[in-house]
């Protein structure tokens, strides 16, 4: 498939400045991000096409050379650039893209420092994923969780390494310990130079001579975790939290991957979330909506006592503010509304129906309009409202 042009996966134009290009990119990383859009493989395509670009276009003589000689100049098909960046090569870019505002470190988990000094190649573990059930209540104050996770560990035998004793390691003969090896490319332009990992040891510098007993070498086993979540207050479903390094421990040594806690709300059978407010239906007979009574409302942080005036009409919405739910990461909370439905009775005995014969054509049960009085229907619709 053909190459899209770097400057239109980012959006910006030719002439775009540094900052422009970095904060198209920044917009692009957050929309694709995996831990946005599990399972999701054009996002993903997306997420890597647009590191792909960042990386071109941010370092000043790859871009000139993009400029000059389009993808052709980036080394062909061998592709020393970009084409050959893989997830880690992306998170460990965030660090220089986001800075300390790295939004993947506070919410969506953080991925930033996968290589280790000296550009050895650190092996990651895979994401874990687990969903967290919460009632309103809990979202309404943030809850701490204990969760028992079942997942790899590093081994216990050798903790972690594979290798039967500290003799075992050797280093590695074929990039001398550094775990990168230069690579040589004829291309019309000449010959280029580029660094990849080692194929002998995969990067890591080193092999083993003699393996872990325990694991078989793999460094690591089946192993369960007790984890504590802090969820904070204002999550609602869908949402993802992040916990990097709690996910599953790579093979050998490293960091393990991510743990992603997945948020699903469980539902009430009487308070109805509505984003940060929460809807209640108050039923009521009509005579305490005529004579006013004083009720008592469940909300997402305990019972309240409610005054209803006399006259309250059915539809009429109350508001209790404060009582919603709190916006996540902000001083915002949402109201409870409450709407007012009046209920009118089926069955009558014929001493309820004789009381009611009289009310019936009572001047105060039912406003009429005068002669001439233009505003009546507006003025009556008022009071529903
Ligand atoms: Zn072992
Ligand atoms: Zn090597």
């Amino acid at each position: 498939m053909a190459k899209r042009d770097y400057y239109e996966i980012l959006g910006v134009g030719r002439n775009a400045a540094a900052d422009e290009i970095k904060k198209a990119y920044r917009q692009m990383a957050i929309k694709f991000h995996p831990d946005k859009n599990p399972g999701n493989k054009e996002a993903e395509d997306k997420f890597k096409e647009a590191a792909e670009a960042y990386e071109v276009l941010s370092d000043t003589e790859k871009k000139a050379r993009y400029d000059r000689f389009g993808h052709q100049g980036m080394g062909g098909a061998s592709g020393g650039h970009g084409a050959g960046m893989n997830m880690d090569d992306i998170f460990s870019q965030f660090g220089d893209v986001f800075g300390d505002g790295n939004p993947f470190e506070s919410f969506f988990g953080g991925s930033g420092g996968r290589r280790g000094s000296g550009g050895k190649r650190q092996r990651v573990g895979t994401n874990l994923r687990v969903k967290v059930k919460l009632t309103l209540e809990e979202i309404a104050k943030g809850v701490e969780k204990k969760l028992k996770v079942n997942k790899q560990v590093a081994c216990t035998t050798c903790g972690g390494n594979g290798a039967k004793d500290k003799s075992s390691f050797k280093t590695c003969g074929t990039c001398g310990g550094a775990g990168q090896v230069r690579k040589v490319t004829n291309t019309f332009l000449g010959q280029m130079a580029t660094t990849a990992t080692c194929p002998a040891c995969n990067g890591e510098g080193n092999v083993i001579t003699n393996s872990c007993g325990g694991c078989r070498g793999t460094g690591r086993m089946e192993g369960e975790e007790v984890i504590t979540v802090n969820i904070p207050a204002g999550v609602a479903d869908g949402m993802q939290l992040s916990m990097s390094g709690k996910g599953n421990a790579p093979e050998r040594g490293g960091i393990p991957g991510d743990l992603i806690i997945l948020i699903e709300e469980i539902e009430d059978p009487i308070l109805k979330r509505d984003g940060n407010n929460i809807i209640y239906d108050l039923y009521m007979n009509f005579a305490d909506a005529a004579l006013g009574t004083q009720v008592e409302i469940q909300t997402v942080s305990g019972k309240v006592k409610l005054k209803i005036d006399a006259g309250t009409q059915p539809g009429k919405i109350l508001r209790l503010r404060g009582k919603g739910l709190p916006e996540l990461n902000s001083g915002y909370t949402g109201d409870q509304l409450i709407q007012v439905n009046v209920w009118t009775p089926k069955k009558l005995s014929s001493d309820e129906k004789a009381m009611l014969e009289k009310l019936r054509t009572s001047e105060n049960f039912m406003p009429k309009p005068e002669k001439g009085d233009q505003g009546f229907f507006d003025r009556m619709k008022e009071f529903f409202t």
